[in-house]
């Protein structure tokens, strides 16, 4: 099998984005791009991810354009290939429709702000107004979004966009985006909302710069 090492590694972060109630049926997809050739393996659009195996991950070109596997790659490719075009540093992007990010993702007032010190390093997160899923434009707004340094971003009335230097990383990002959003939620729902403080999150996003932090 072509490009076994990324096609696994995306089968492995789908079903471990399943399994933590991140991706509803065959919402979200997740993309990993090949270390040495410009190549991307994405899954497949609208096939049920259990039971899904490594070669029913689908190979794009940086493009989008298809080159293998027996399933149609994603239709959100666009955003995914776009994303990876744009920033050289991604090589695992993740979206996913997870309730609490798309609840948030609905409001005027969509911005995250990290509650608990994990989260510092996945912000800001942005928001992309909304445009139609799978189109040009929306990989557009996305790529704007996350800027030249953006780990995650908030797409209205959809869901959500994270990426990373690896897939670790960009799921990680995923996790704590949808925490954020959980716990935004809760605080509203309660009706009071402390953010951490502004000195305690550039202090974190320092630490988890140089990895000290714990
Ligand atoms: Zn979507």
């Amino acid at each position: 099998m072509k490009y076994e090492k990324i096609r696994k590694q995306v089968l492995d972060a789908i079903l471990d984005a399943v399994d933590q109630g991140l991706i509803h049926g065959t919402s979200g997809n997740i993309a990993m791009r090949d270390d040495e050739d410009d190549v991307v393996a994405i899954t497949p659009s609208g096939i049920s991810y259990t039971g899904m195996t490594a070669e029913d991950i689908a190979i794009v070109d940086l493009n989008g354009k298809w080159l293998d596997g027996p399933y149609k790659p994603s239709s959100e490719v666009p955003m995914h290939t776009a994303v990876m075009r744009a920033r050289p540093d991604v090589k695992a992007t993740v979206h996913t429709h997870g309730m609490f990010a798309t609840i948030m993702a609905m409001g005027n007032d969509a911005q995250l702000v990290p509650v608990t010190p994990p989260q510092c390093e996945f912000v800001p997160v942005g928001i992309v107004p909304f445009t139609m899923p799978g189109s040009d434009e929306v990989a557009d707004k996305v790529v704007e979004a996350l800027g030249s340094a953006g780990r995650s971003v908030l797409i209205k009335n959809h869901g959500m966009f994270c990426c990373g230097k690896d897939m670790k990383a960009a799921m990680a990002a995923t996790v704590y985006t949808e925490e954020m959003a959980t716990t935004a939620y809760y605080a509203k729902v309660l009706g009071s909302f402390e953010p951490m403080p502004e000195a305690g999150v550039k202090k974190m996003k320092e630490l988890i710069a140089a990895d000290q932090a714990v």
